[in-house]
């Protein structure tokens, strides 16, 4: 049987995720009320502009649905403006989150002068590294006990930070797995749905 994958479809790049979905053979479906959400067995949450997916959620009533289905044990992954979506807190000025995902995130971390940039990341449970496409994209500044980095970026103090966690059934990923050819994440996450 395949499981139907929700990707919040109100602002961002979700076309992007329903046709990786599609692509590895995966049974992808566009989230945008709470009766769609109830009609499927784990969500993706994509790039975009965070506050205004926050917005959009807030005013489509999806905010409760989606952290009660959370505290179910629905499996959820979040990438770039959905990472930041997931998390409790942001450096800076509030905004509205889910607050599930146990994390501090800054956004647009990177600095101005590198709006995107691209770079091979070691994640911990692939074999072979990940090309990562970074685009204004946060990084994460603290994490809770529960939280398990999988991959992270040094910066040019040395300093680690950590672009792609794992909190139980909750997946996050600072970069844009859905804008490469690399379906590795979506697999994972695929599998932590069909396990759920
Ligand atoms: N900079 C965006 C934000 O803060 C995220 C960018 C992205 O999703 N590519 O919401």
């Amino acid at each position: 049987m395949t499981v139907a994958i929700g990707v919040l479809a109100l602002q961002g790049d979700f076309r992007e995720h329903l046709l990786m979905l599609e692509s590895v053979g995966a049974h992808g479906v566009e989230v945008r009320t709470p009766q769609d959400l109830d009609a499927v067995e784990g969500l993706i949450i994509p790039g975009g502009e965070s506050t205004t997916i926050g917005r959009l959620a807030t005013m489509f009533g999806l905010i409760e649905p989606i952290r009660q289905r959370c505290s179910k044990g629905m499996p959820v992954f979040g990438t770039c403006a959905g990472m930041i979506f997931l998390a409790t807190s942001t450096v800076g000025k509030e905004q509205p989150q889910l607050g599930v995902l146990d994390a501090c995130v800054e956004r647009n971390a990177f600095g101005r002068q590198v709006d995107s940039f691209e770079a091979d990341l070691d994640v911990v449970g692939l074999q072979e590294p990940m090309h990562a496409v970074f685009i204004r994209a946060p990084w994460i500044e603290k994490i809770g006990a529960d939280v398990e980095v999988l991959a992270s970026v040094t910066d040019a103090n040395g300093l680690h930070h950590p672009v792609l966690v794992r909190q139980g059934r909750i997946l996050a990923s600072s970069f844009h797995p859905e804008l490469t050819d690399d379906a590795r994440l979506h697999k994972m996450f695929i599998d932590l749905v069909e396990g759920a």
